[in-house]
């Protein structure tokens, strides 16, 4: 059985060794998160390679997936590395100060002082400790710590409830793009977007530095969830960063925004990442708890492409074995998976020809139970319209783009393989099509299967055609009886 459910991991220092990549690859990844808040632009080439490189010899492919930092504020460096807040003490932020202690600590951003007001709460270290605005003077932001414990260097700020000011793309941000252009990665994950328009300047930046990735946006503020829609419209997909949203929104309220995020998503023909502490006591543990295995099966059941490993595989005890159980959890958890194909395919509307085409062979593949869609497409377009919806039927997208292949690693149900169009020829290329999944041993003479191709052969956004076969029905070219 294969998985249909995507799984991506953060690479580190717990995964950056190759013959560990290559396990992790053998155990399931299908892509690899690069964490551009830590290392430099040559650790991120040197992972490239290492990943490339285990891909190719595991046999799979992998996408990468260049995740920037964003404006992220974060506190300032300890004399010490850290410190313990009491609770009721006086905490100052202060972002003149060069090194810190008990009493007051630097800050990465000048202007928070502009954004925050008396009874304002700000949340460290995602949200594990707490404290209170209680007046702002000149550079520095005094206030009373609420939840104390340990703050170490450097850790993340929010404050309660969004809106603060900073723009999405800082300049290292803007730097990393072209890092992330220049390694060739498939996808490029924005954080802290507010706005469509965020998400078309990292476009528009990417593009000029000849990246063709696809753009993911991190919904992590509350400006983010209020703009949704329009944020799904400028991107090609998102992810449901529940580190930093939970901080934001609260806690509570982010189960029932992921199931509406992730169909929303699904809805605009876009994809989705479900992120954030799915395993996270597997970073010490070699079994998850119960409350994690539900997490990541309810994710498959809301219709995720992709579940998130962070700390897991960064720097986690077990990167191996998270991935071994977190496949198990989506493959049980895909059997139980309704197909809500009628309610769905009913309620879209659609003028595309392409786009028919792919709707016709899901449902066709449905009604038929066929054994397998072959997709023979340019950019993978054909294929993301079939994945959208859940059929329950493996989706064979045959591509002879690379860069295509490894985009649609991200995409649900969909297995992307690279195939050589060469011929001008229909049925050659259909024939051809039929040998790859007979190879890969998915497909057995006589079983039924749906095809779709565009033509004239080799056009990109022209499929026009569904086929469908017994395999083996095709003659051989050259054959004629
Ligand atoms: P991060 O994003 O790990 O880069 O913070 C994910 C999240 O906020 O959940
Ligand atoms: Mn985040």
């Amino acid at each position: 059985m294969s998985r249909h459910t995507k799984i991506v991991a953060t690479l580190g220092p717990s995964s950056s060794d190759l013959p560990v990549l290559e396990r992790m690859v053998q155990a399931g990844v299908d892509v690899v998160r690069m964490n551009f808040s830590h290392g430099s632009a040559d650790d991120h080439i040197a992972r490239a390679e290492a990943i490339r490189e285990a891909s190719a010899r595991a046999g799979r492919p992998v996408g990468i997936l260049a995740d920037l930092q964003g404006p992220k504020i974060r506190v300032g460096k300890f004399a010490g590395g850290k410190v313990t807040l009491r609770e009721n003490a006086d905490f100052v932020l202060d972002a003149t100060c060069a090194e810190g202690n008990e009493q007051r600590v630097g800050l990465d951003y000048a202007d928070l002082p502009k954004d925050v007001g008396p009874g304002d709460i700000l949340l460290l270290d995602d949200g594990r400790l707490k404290l209170r605005v209680e007046r702002v003077l000149g550079t520095e932001i005094h206030c009373t710590v609420k939840v104390g414990g340990v703050l170490s260097n450097n850790k993340g700020i929010n404050r309660q409830g969004g809106g603060l000011s900073a723009p999405a793309l800082t300049a290292k941000d803007m730097d990393d793009i072209r890092t992330a252009a220049k390694i060739g990665v498939d996808f490029v994950a924005v954080s802290f977007p507010k706005s469509a328009a965020d998400m078309y300047m990292a476009r528009q930046l990417l593009r000029a530095a000849g990246g063709k990735a696809l753009l993911i946006a991190k919904i992590e503020r509350v400006e983010a969830v209020a703009n949704l829609e329009e944020i799904l419209d400028a991107s090609d997909g998102i992810m449901v960063a529940r580190g930093d949203l939970a901080v934001e929104v609260g806690d509570a309220a982010v189960p029932a925004l992921q199931k509406k995020m992730l169909r929303a998503a699904r809805n605009k023909n876009k994809l989705t990442i479900t992120a954030t502490q799915m395993m996270e006591s597997m970073i010490n543990s070699p079994v998850p708890t119960r409350a994690e295995v539900s997490d990541v099966a309810n994710a498959v059941l809301d219709g995720t492409d992709a579940v998130m490993l962070s700390a897991e595989t960064a720097a986690g005890n077990y990167p191996v074995e998270v991935i071994e159980a977190m496949s198990r959890i989506c493959l049980e958890a895909e059997k139980s998976n309704e197909v809500m194909l009628e309610r769905d395919v009913l309620a879209r509307t659609f003028t595309r020809i392409d786009q028919s085409i792919a709707m016709a062979a899901i449902w066709t593949a449905y009604h038929l139970k066929v054994k397998a869609i072959a997709a023979l497409t340019q950019t993978g377009s054909t294929a993301l319209w079939m994945s959208r919806l859940n059929c329950g039927v493996p989706i064979y997208a045959l591509t002879p783009e690379k860069a295509a292949r490894n985009q649609m690693t991200l995409y649900r149900d969909v297995y992307p393989l690279l195939m050589s169009q060469t011929h001008q020829d229909r049925d050659v290329l259909l024939w051809e099509a039929e040998q790859i999944l007979l190879d890969q041993g998915v497909v057995e003479y006589g079983d039924m299967i749906v095809l779709t191709i565009g033509e004239p052969i080799g056009s990109s956004g022209g499929t026009n055609t569904l086929k469908i076969v017994r395999v083996g029905d095709h003659p051989a070219p050259g054959v004629t009886d």
